[in-house]
């Protein structure tokens, strides 16, 4: 057996969805003449209650384009150390807005409003960066899958309000978090400027993520999509793929979710493992004891078709998904007693 737990980006289109993109309608979509285009971003901004929405090619790109469309060269964005934006985006935010980010110390990947207020540099204080945008990323990738609760978000957003800066959202995985704490979309839309959310994750789309917002920012998105070399013609295939999943891949996440708490209890069983994260969504995070050697025990896991991811300095992580299944998971579970 086969079992890629590396990442929830592993899934393939299941033959539902395959059939589905073979009957899109397409058209030009850098004329905006795509329908299965624009219904998926129509049907997105609705369910946030946003204005607008725009389809990117991937997460990196969309929250590029919403950085820039927040800030100016020179300018600084308050984000958690352990944020994608500043870790994983091959250091865009400098490439592409010629910006800074301050990093903040938060909890599992998550800030507060106490920590973004001391994060602000004062505006007439010329000598430091203007501060412009805060980032949130829910869940957090590197906080092993945990998420905001909507008041933590509310006491951001007012510190936001009071500063005069803008608020994205990277919601790469946000269908985990708005599934597990059975979370309305409405209510982010109308706590952020800008969200991004992920496709091609969990809910099992070949591709895409949809930048979601305020009109007021979004007008300037299809500019900078094609800046960043994001226009795409007849990209309906890719974007019905993604419109199936919204509609059907979304309430199934719970089964991840599950089964990642399902994982961690066994992994916490473990002679080898000494911590296991608390688990709230499809992430599962964990440490080995120091007597034992990572690269070995992914060695051992691997040799037995399992296939996991090494973060360094003794932290472990695996991603549960669509392609991960009962028969995959009663393998997984049966393995781990007897590794
Ligand atoms: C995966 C991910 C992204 C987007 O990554 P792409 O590979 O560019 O699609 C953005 N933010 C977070 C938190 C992610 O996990």
């Amino acid at each position: 057996m086969k079992i890629d737990l590396r990442s929830d980006t592993v899934t393939k289109p299941t033959a539902e969805m395959l059939e589905y993109m073979m009957n899109a309608e397409v058209g030009d979509d850098v004329y905006k003449e795509d329908p299965s285009v624009n219904q998926l971003e129509d049907y997105l901004a609705n369910l946030f209650g946003m204005d607008a929405a725009l389809y990117f090619p991937t997460g990196t790109m969309a929250n590029q384009a919403a950085i820039k469309l927040h800030t100016q060269p020179g300018e600084q964005l308050i984000c958690d150390k352990w944020a994608h934006v500043f870790n994983y985006e091959g250091g865009g935010v400098a490439f592409n807005s010629g910006v800074s980010c301050k990093l903040v110390d938060g909890h599992r990947g998550k800030i507060t409003a106490d920590l973004v207020k001391e994060a602000i540099n004062p505006p007439d204080f010329y000598h430091s960066p203007l501060s412009s945008l805060v980032c949130l990323e829910n869940t957090t990738n590197k906080g092993g899958g945990a998420c905001y609760d909507l008041d933590n978000i509310r006491e951001i957003k007012k510190v936001c309000q009071q500063n005069g800066l803008g608020l994205h959202l990277d919601g790469a995985r946000l269908f985990n978090a708005l599934v597990a704490k059975n979370q309305d979309p409405k209510d982010f839309g109308n706590l952020f400027d800008t969200i991004s959310v992920c496709l091609s994750k969990g809910l099992g789309a070949p591709m895409g993520t949809v930048l979601i917002g305020k009109d007021k920012l979004m007008k300037n998105a299809i500019r900078v999509r094609k800046v960043l070399g994001g226009g795409m013609r007849q990209i309906g295939v890719m974007a019905s793929g993604a419109y199936y999943a919204l509609h059907n891949h979304v309430e199934r996440l719970e089964i991840d979710n599950n089964r990642a708490l399902e994982i961690g209890q066994a992994l916490g069983k473990h002679s080898a493992i000494s911590e296991v994260e608390e688990i709230e969504t499809n992430i599962v995070i964990f440490y080995l004891h120091k007597e034992f050697d990572e690269i070995e025990f992914m060695r051992n896991l691997e040799s037995k078709g399992i296939r996991i991811s090494n973060m360094g300095n003794g932290k472990m992580r695996l991603v549960t998904h669509l392609d991960y299944k009962d028969a995959q998971h009663n393998y997984f579970l049966d393995t781990l007693k007897n590794l």
